[in-house]
């Protein structure tokens, strides 16, 4: 018998385990546990953090005296807006103009002629390099027009099954928005619904008023009578500013809506005055409507005019939004693919590419909320992604000391799930 290795496993439980780390402030979820601990000047504390059995059992703040925690501990990431079933798609499908309308051109043909092999691969090649870069959760849109849409849903619900340990899966049926109103649509609309997934649909410029008008009204009725939430695609355009928005909120005037409906991208609503996007922000909010921001594809896409360089961008006006009371978080949308080129799953990247172009910062708590808890509460997670006794041991530990360079150096991280860390790589000195 090897009692020394007898001694190891009882002095370490399994799923256990206790770590010195930076926080930042505003994920701490109760401030009595930090009552004194000092804050630097990137809104960070050190602090000492036990789990035990998958949840945490103690945070406390670390004495000045003590020697300086070298990892900034952050929540497992919760991705609010991706398209999983079409990553990686890019080499079959490319769009070397970057502009909305070829790439939804390239999408379609990509659609039309995408196997369940390749499907497979987009879909496993994202969940795995988004586990690995600390992902707990996605939301993702999946194309569910065509003839293989029925596959693709038992596909994705295979899996889900097989993930569900390591990511929790969420869908959302994407689809022309007057697709609900057909025979098919209704069908479709009834599946999605008994998985707790959520209805789709895409509002952008030109579009007729009218027509518009009466298919939001029945994808409203229709989730309501069924229960289920909403994800629209609404206002991706530099032109019409608001214009879906405008008659989503005419909408919610005539119906009880019960339901949660998100509202992703929102660009143009960004290019009004001040006075329109306060007015527009105080009804999204009487209406507790969500918002996904999504600047790396904006950023990509929208507003493009051959080689002239547009200074002024289309984004959803987070802070405005926020300061209205509306939940806004910010996804990452599409990854490799004729949408977007770039990107792989990584939180960190994202946060790192959009900050700048959102004006947000990590050590303002508007600033961080939007990659973190906000995120959470759009797809209603249980865990709101703050740290206190009892949330679940489910974060990363950045190989860093500061927000600057943990944005600037892709550090090396450790992710820990359910009280477990994925891999036990050998930490830099
Ligand atoms: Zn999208």
């Amino acid at each position: 018998m090897n009692f020394a290795k007898d001694v190891e496993l009882i002095a370490s439980p399994p799923k256990s385990g206790l770590v010195d780390v930076l926080v930042p402030r505003c994920l701490i979820g109760n401030g009595e546990d930090v009552l004194g601990t000092a804050i630097n000047q990137e809104g960070l504390s050190s602090i000492q953090i036990e789990w035990r059995d998958g949840t945490i059992t103690s945070i406390k703040g670390l004495k000045e005296t003590s020697k300086a925690p070298e990892e900034i501990i952050l929540p497992r990431f919760a991705e609010p807006h991706a398209h999983i079933d079409k990553a990686f798609s890019w080499s079959r499908s490319f769009n070397l103009k970057g502009t909305y309308q070829e790439a939804l051109a390239a999408n379609l043909r990509e659609y039309e002629l995408r196997s369940k092999d390749e499907l497979i691969l987009s879909v496993e090649k994202s969940l795995n390099l988004a586990l690995v870069n600390g992902v707990r959760a996605i939301r993702s849109h999946i194309d569910s027009f065509g003839k293989t849409a029925m596959r693709d849903w038992d596909i994705l619900e295979d899996v889900r099954k097989k993930w569900q340990e390591k990511i929790f899966l969420q869908f959302v049926a994407l689809v022309p928005l007057d697709f609900w109103q057909t025979d098919e649509g209704g069908l479709l609309a009834q599946r999605v619904a008994s998985n707790g997934d959520l209805l789709g649909g895409v509002i952008a410029p030109p579009f007729n008023k009218r027509k518009t008008f009466k298919s939001l009204l029945h994808l409203v009725q229709l989730a309501n009578r069924l229960n289920c939430d909403i994800d629209i695609h609404i206002d991706e355009s530099q032109s019409c500013s608001a214009g879906g928005l405008k008659l989503l909120l005419e909408v919610l005037a005539q119906v009880e809506n019960e339901i949660s409906i998100t509202c992703s991208h929102l660009s143009s609503m960004g290019l009004l005055k001040e006075k329109a996007i306060s007015h527009l922000a105080k009804k999204m909010a009487k209406n507790k409507l969500k918002v996904v921001a999504l600047p790396l594809t904006n950023a990509w896409l929208l507003g493009r005019k051959d080689r002239f360089s547009l200074i002024k961008r289309p984004l959803a006006p987070i802070f405005q939004l926020q300061k209205a009371g509306v939940v806004v978080s910010v996804g990452g949308d599409n990854v490799n693919d004729a949408w977007f080129p770039l990107s792989n799953f990584d939180p960190l990247n994202l946060m790192a590419f959009s900050m700048p172009i959102a004006h947000l910062s990590p050590w303002d708590r508007l600033g961080l909320s939007p990659f973190t808890s906000s995120a959470a509460q759009v797809l209603s997670l249980q865990w709101d992604g703050l740290f206190q006794k009892g949330s679940p041991a489910d974060f990363i530990l950045l190989d860093s000391n500061s927000w600057v360079k943990a944005l600037s150096n892709r550090p090396k991280r450790r992710v820990v799930v359910n009280g477990e860390f994925l891999n036990e790589l050998p930490k830099k000195n």
